[in-house]
């Protein structure tokens, strides 16, 4: 038992700490695949797909001579999607030592078995650190301004407490210009909670992933409660196994505001590909991608259990209010 306020908040912070490691961990562990055993992968479609949603965020986005801030950047699987968009400056982010180093290899171009490809156009800086919890405007203090600001499949780590959720956001406004955006995908908190209230017990899933939820949220009920540290374990098959928290979007919403972002839209997954496969550059991408069916459907080559998959997420993109410096 601890009976002093003091006691409480440190060992609530050393708990934090172990869930940060945890996940550091997990995706440090992850090696590099082979390109034969990406597409063996049960999950391929599903990771094309989600290549070609940040692929559209960026070139929706993304200017020329840009200076871009990859917040837990893993192993630079962006990388070539920011030099098609021609950027001017990238720094990249991430808290697992293991994908830094896989994202210095990719960027320095020798042993990347994905493709033979001619040295990246832009200047980099890759980091390794805690996005969440280090005070990034001074370790970035000679970089900043950025003009747009990325966070793919990562945010939702900041949520287990608020402290972590306000840094979070607080470095993002920090170093982003006046008029910078800040575009990101995460778990669709909406579709999570759903589920949760659909399903039997405190679990629910298909053949690719799983979520389960810890017992004490068995009422299944977040109405009254604190919308930070709502934890649960998220298995995906060949790729996730990490414990990761609910970001309940209208707060998000409201804290990002109280950051200097607007709303410029936030879309799930299934609702995104529906809009911008109306749009025939995009519909090119999706089939160099390998990720088209037959035009009949959104859902194209994935199968049903990867587009339920899909389901669980959402993209977002923020503008940080005030002008832009015209030069
Ligand atoms: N953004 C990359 C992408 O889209 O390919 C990687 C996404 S991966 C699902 C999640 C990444 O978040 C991992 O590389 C993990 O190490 C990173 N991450 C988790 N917590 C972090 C933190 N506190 N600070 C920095 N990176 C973090």
């Amino acid at each position: 038992r601890h009976n002093s306020q003091g006691d409480a908040n440190f060992l609530e912070d050393e708990t934090t700490k172990n869930f940060a490691r945890k996940v550091a961990d997990h995706y440090s562990a992850r090696s590099n695949q082979t390109l034969e055993e990406r597409e063996a992968s049960p999950i391929i479609h599903l990771k094309k797909l989600n290549n070609w949603i940040k692929s559209v965020l960026i070139q929706l986005y993304a200017r020329r001579g840009d200076a871009v801030l990859d917040l837990a950047c893993g192993k630079g699987g962006d990388l070539i999607k920011w030099d098609k968009a021609k950027i001017g400056y990238y720094v990249g982010i991430d808290i697992a030592e293991g994908s830094i180093k896989d994202c210095r290899t990719r960027y320095n171009g020798d042993a990347d078995h994905h493709q033979r490809r001619k040295k990246f156009s832009f200047p980099a800086r890759l980091i390794c650190g805690d996005c969440y919890e280090v005070r990034l405007d001074k370790v970035l203090a000679d970089d900043a301004p950025f003009d747009m600001c990325s966070c793919q499949f990562a945010l939702h780590y900041s949520w287990s407490t608020e402290a972590r959720a306000r840094r979070a956001l607080a470095n993002v406004s920090a170093l982003l210009r006046p008029g910078g955006i800040f575009i990101g995908t995460m778990p669709d908190a909406n579709v999570i909670i759903k589920k949760l209230r659909e399903a039997e017990g405190l679990t629910f899933g298909n053949s690719v992933y799983w979520v389960r939820f810890d017992e004490e949220f068995s009422d299944k009920k977040f109405k009254s409660s604190n919308p930070f540290g709502v934890k649960y374990t998220f298995h995906l098959e060949d790729a996730v196994d990490c414990p990761e928290w609910i970001v309940p979007f209208h707060v998000f919403k409201s804290l990002a505001e109280e950051y200097d972002f607007e709303l410029v839209f936030a879309k799930n997954s299934h609702e995104f590909v529906h809009e911008y496969m109306k749009r025939p550059e995009f519909v090119d991408l999706m089939r160099r991608l390998g990720a088209l069916g037959d035009g009949n459907q959104d859902q194209g080559t994935l199968s049903s259990d990867e587009w339920e998959a899909a389901y669980l997420y959402m993209s977002f993109v923020l503008r940080k209010r005030g002008q832009p410096d015209k030069n």
